[in-house]
């Protein structure tokens, strides 16, 4: 007889959590996940998919405006909020029950309750108080937002309401300046919502490339967003009418039907037993990991978001396919964390990958820039003023491209493929030898051929 219940116990049925599960049971291993919501994670329930399907539906107003400027007429359409969020919540069970099928078709148990740590080798249901043995152990349970402590901050939601508001409201202050809190914006501004986006700091998305940030700003003002920079709460109030009053800490005062905090996400471990089996956390609260994704202790691994390293669904995605390969296939995997690319849904979105202009100049010392800025074809067409930024970072003596940033209609499909030449070595002669697809906005990616040079600031 086995000495434990199952080879493999995995806490968390999220992205990460549910690769390796699935992969471990493939390879032959008895494998268990446990989730205390539903199966899929942040990402399919409250994350990436659902709020793609909200991008989709608020790109239509701007479709809209651009469709009259193509000789379409009667384009003033209404949106019906709810029956946009039967249609999505519908298409996430869907996702999610293909997410539990995925996983008991490969021999994966799940069980829907929460599961903490007894000890290294056991764990313990919350809801059964049942208790399970295991070889070993992934945590895989994610992160969770996290809110600052100002006065009235119960007023606020965050990500995990904003996909179940009862109805739009007609104004919405969303605090934050990363991607959460860009995504959102654009999305409510979209959908017809009085959006104003306020930021602490100078410029919004810090980490990535400055001119991003600051053609991004520029971009979503036009479309009619409110940006407050260098900004925050000192208090929100709640109105007799059943408002909100934010006071600011520039004095003024806005008043808002809704206030959406996104400052950031924290690695869910809280309440997980890690305390009982000795596993160790940083300041951040992440579990500490090393390269295959092993914990400080022997038998239990970790990957995903709760462990604070890239959190990107594809990342742990990858992190648990390495897992899985590594411990349940004899065959040491590690996911190489580098030169990753990602993309904002903010509208318009960004595509990155790479090292930012800053940071190139920063690691290697001299760079090559290459950049464009204009109104792609089909926005001069109807007369609109958005414009794409693209650019290059370039390695001034080597001439590998070490950046590439995208700000504008598909950027997030156009940096899939530039990430696979950057992850290669490409250089920008190999890069320029390749032939534009035309009438692209993407061509102008390898047309660019003189280096850019700021004003006031000579070549060399
Ligand atoms: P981010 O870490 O991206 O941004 C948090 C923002 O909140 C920053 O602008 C930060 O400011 C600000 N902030 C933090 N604390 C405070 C505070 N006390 N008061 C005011 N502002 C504060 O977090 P998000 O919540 O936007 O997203 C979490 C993570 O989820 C992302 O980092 C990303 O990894 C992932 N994600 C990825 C997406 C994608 O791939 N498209 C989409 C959504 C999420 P400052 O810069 O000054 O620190």
């Amino acid at each position: 007889m086995a000495k434990y219940d199952y080879d493999l116990f995995v806490i968390g049925a999220g992205s990460g959590g549910v690769r390796a599960a699935r992969l471990a049971a493939m390879s032959g291993a008895r494998v268990a996940v446990a989730e205390e919501h539903r199966v899929g994670g942040t990402c399919v329930i409250r994350g990436c998919v659902p709020k793609k399907f909200m991008v989709y539906a608020s790109e239509f107003s701007q479709a809209f405006k651009a469709a009259e400027g193509f000789g379409w007429s009667h384009c003033e359409m209404t949106f019906d909020w709810g029956r946009f969020l039967e249609a999505k919540d519908i298409e996430i069970a869907r996702l999610s029950g293909i997410y539990v099928s995925n996983l008991q078709n490969a021999g994966a148990d799940i069980v829907h309750e929460r599961a903490e740590l007894v000890d290294a080798h056991t764990v313990k249901l919350a809801k059964s108080g049942r208790t399970i043995t295991t070889d070993k152990v992934l945590i895989a349970t994610g992160g969770r937002p996290t809110t600052p402590e100002i006065p009235g901050i119960e007023h606020a939601i965050t990500s995990n309401e904003a996909f179940h508001l009862e109805s739009l409201p007609k104004r919405i202050m969303i605090v934050g300046g990363g991607y959460i809190a860009v995504e959102f914006a654009g999305i409510f501004n979209g959908l017809g919502v009085e959006t104003c986006l306020m930021y602490r700091g100078a410029n919004i998305l810090r980490g990535f490339d400055n001119d991003v940030r600051s053609h991004l700003t520029g971009e979503i003002e036009k479309r009619g967003i409110k940006v407050i920079l260098g900004t925050e709460h000192s208090k929100i109030e709640k109105t007799p009418s059943g408002a909100f009053l934010n006071h600011l800490t520039n004095g003024h005062a806005e008043e808002t039907d809704v206030v959406m905090y996104a400052t950031g996400r924290e690695p869910y471990t809280a309440g997980l037993g890690l305390e009982n089996v000795g596993v160790a956390l940083n300041e951040r609260g992440a579990v500490v990991v090393d390269e295959f994704s092993k914990t400080s202790v022997d038998n239990i691994w970790a990957v995903g978001d709760v462990t604070d390293r890239i959190n990107l669904t594809p990342v742990a995605i990858r992190e648990g396919a390495a897992f899985a390969e590594t411990v349940f296939r004899d065959n040491p995997t590690s996911f190489d964390h580098d030169t990753v690319a990602s993309a904002v849904f903010s509208q318009p979105p960004i595509g990155s990958v790479g090292l930012t202009e800053a940071e190139a100049r920063h690691k290697v010392g001299k760079v090559d820039i290459y950049r464009a800025v204009f109104r792609p074809m089909k926005v001069t067409f109807y007369g609109g003023e958005e414009r794409m930024l693209m650019k290059l970072v370039v390695d001034a003596a080597t001439q590998k491209v070490l950046g590439c940033h995208v700000v504008g209609p598909d950027a997030p499909e156009m940096i899939q493929m530039a990430a696979i030449a950057i992850k290669m070595g490409v250089t920008k002669q190999q890069w320029d030898s390749t032939c534009a697809v035309h009438p692209t906005a993407a061509e102008e990616l390898v047309t660019m051929r003189d280096k850019y040079v700021p004003m006031g600031m000579s070549a060399a």
